[in-house]
């Protein structure tokens, strides 16, 4: 197997630990890493205070070939990263470069100021290590070697820390890495548990495997994530194709989209795909389906109409339910689920229609009929199924009313996928 070099990020700063700046520099440095093949096991957030980071950065540099640091070089008394780069160093003293203080002299200089003393520390680097050169701001870098590791301290600031590593780091192991590269792809899923589709794929969740492969749950819809390692672009994508292909057939229709596509972006290709359009009815999603569904450019191709038929008289003047039939079977029931659906399909001539009717809470719920209890109808030239959901009144409005939406709309994904293989 391709041999892999193991990477360890360090974010040092009271304001990450009190967690009032989130640390965005290690998700940028992985992905960063990740593009040169580079795979990132831990990372570790410090506050700045000089024994932990002195063990941090011990341990870091025993498990790892290559850790990167980001923050603790600027010129206040709580900036210890040079200390602590120098202690596990084995104690060695901090000694100062003339050259960089005159650069750090020169940056105010240009500004119109004198270097205030503090800054002096910024050109002091521990003994056997190197400064690397900020072009955008006063701390530099410092590149250090303990034992077989490499370290390398940037910048907390962001932007300072993006230009150091493009200009200094990123080159020096690119060019090791040689085409080395790290792909990722997330298969989305819906219509399964995240435990049940665990299960399905335990064997290409084993540790160690390559590509690597994990799950996420994101309300109610499951990402399968993939990271494929390879000694260049080619080998690397045959990894992941093959690693795809396998769970795709494990999966089936499951699987709806990859990476950002959610369920409507996937029905939305289908109906584009299929030359159909479709109109809905809603009652308790006020139109949230209707939305989704116009979230996507073009998607005036398939969406034909929404409407949001809330009281029972909109829903007998819009639909031509008759009002006696709304009070004999009740808005939230089947037979009026159906009736909008049908309802719908007729007015606006779509060759699908979806109707949602229930009690999104918190309130107005009953024993008979509880909150989070949804009917939802689709019809098309074919007849109306109506399903019932009990979405749990455990959820939130916002929840009850997002849960529906998908329900609905992979319901019509699934009629779609099913009408084209028939
Ligand atoms: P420092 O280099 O420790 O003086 O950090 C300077 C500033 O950079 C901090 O006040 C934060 O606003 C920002 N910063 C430091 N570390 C991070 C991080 N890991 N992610 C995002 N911002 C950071
Ligand atoms: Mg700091």
């Amino acid at each position: 197997m391709f041999a892999r070099m193991k990477a360890a990020i360090l974010s040092i700063g009271n304001e990450l630990t009190l967690g009032q700046t989130v640390d965005t520099n290690a998700a940028w440095l992985s992905q960063r890493l990740a593009e040169i093949g580079i795979p990132v096991d831990m990372h570790i957030t410090i506050a700045d205070e000089l024994p932990e980071m002195v063990r941090e950065l011990r341990h870091a540099a025993q498990v790892a070939d290559l850790v990167l640091i980001t923050g603790g070089l600027g010129p206040t008394d709580d900036d210890l990263t040079r200390f602590a780069i120098a202690e596990v160093m084995g104690g060695v003293e901090l000694a100062l470069r003339d050259d960089f203080l005159e650069q750090i002299k020169c940056f105010f200089g240009i500004r119109g100021k004198s270097m205030p003393d503090a800054n002096r520390i910024q050109a002091m680097f521990p003994v056997g290590s190197e400064p690397i050169e900020n072009t955008c701001g006063t701390a530099p870098g410092i590149r250090a070697r303990i034992n077989d590791t490499r370290v390398f301290a940037m910048p907390g600031v962001p932007r300072e820390m993006h230009v150091m590593y493009d200009n200094c780091i990123l080159p020096e192991l690119a060019a090791e890495q040689g085409d080395a590269v790290i792909l990722a792809k997330t298969l989305r899923c819906y219509g399964m548990g995240e435990s049940d589709i665990g299960l399905k794929i335990s064997d290409l969740m084993t540790r160690g495997r390559n590509p690597t492969v994990g799950t996420t749950a994101q309300q109610t819809v499951i990402g399968i994530r993939i990271h494929a390692s390879g000694a260049n672009h080619a080998a690397a994508n045959q990894l992941l194709n093959q690693t795809e292909t396998e769970i795709r057939n494990r999966m089936g229709s499951l699987v709806f989209g990859v990476d950002d596509e959610t369920l409507w972006s996937a029905v939305g290709s289908l109906l584009i795909e299929r030359r159909r359009t479709v109109a809905t009815a809603e009652s308790c999603t006020g139109g949230l389906i209707a939305k989704s569904l116009t979230d996507l450019p073009g998607s005036s191709a398939y969406f034909l109409q929404g409407v949001v038929t809330y009281s029972n008289e909109a829903k007998s003047s819009l639909l031509g339910i008759p009002m006696e039939f709304i009070d004999k079977h009740r808005p939230v029931s089947p037979e009026v689920a159906e009736a909008m659906a049908r309802g719908c399909l007729a007015h606006s001539g779509a060759n699908y229609a979806i109707s949602v009717t229930g009690i999104a809470g918190p309130t107005g719920g009953s024993a008979e009929k509880p909150v989070g209890l949804v009917y939802i109808g689709l019809a098309d030239a074919t007849g109306c199924e109506v399903t019932r959901h009990q979405i749990g009144d455990t959820c939130t409005r916002e929840e009850i009313r997002d849960r529906t939406r998908k329900i609905a709309l992979n319901r019509l994904r699934l009629k779609l996928i099913s009408q084209e293989s028939a």
